[in-house]
């Protein structure tokens, strides 16, 4: 099945794919030392990633989905994501990340918001 016409790929964002990789990580990590169920949440989080990437790299939304899917057979194993944040840090025409000036704008509306209520 052709899955670019099931949903079209969201903006691609390398900071936020970072991000969901490093958290996936951490979560794998906890999975093994006594937190068996945050094993789904690094999954859930490479999902994130894969979707996220894939306006920007096919292959690597594809690698990430090689990935999870390994992730969800074997409850022990490790996916690379060092090696992954890695790939994403290489690809060609990654700038900042759109969302972190986003959050920047909220911070400074919400500041602004908050001395007005001072
Ligand atoms: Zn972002």
């Amino acid at each position: 099945m052709d899955r670019s016409s099931m949903n079209a790929p969201r903006q691609s964002c390398p900071d936020c794919v970072r991000k969901h990789l490093a958290q996936a990580c951490a979560l794998c990590q906890e999975a093994l030392q006594g937190y068996p169920e945050h094993r789904w949440l690094a999954i859930g989080h490479l999902a994130e990633a894969e979707a996220e990437i894939e306006g920007m790299s096919p292959a690597l939304a594809e690698r990430f989905r090689n990935e999870r899917k390994a992730l969800e057979e074997d409850q022990t194993y490790q996916p690379p994501f060092v090696a992954l944040i890695a790939e994403v840090t290489s690809l060609n025409g990654v700038t900042a990340c759109a969302c972190q000036q986003r959050e920047d704008i909220v911070d400074r509306v919400a500041t602004v918001f908050l001395m007005g209520c001072r």
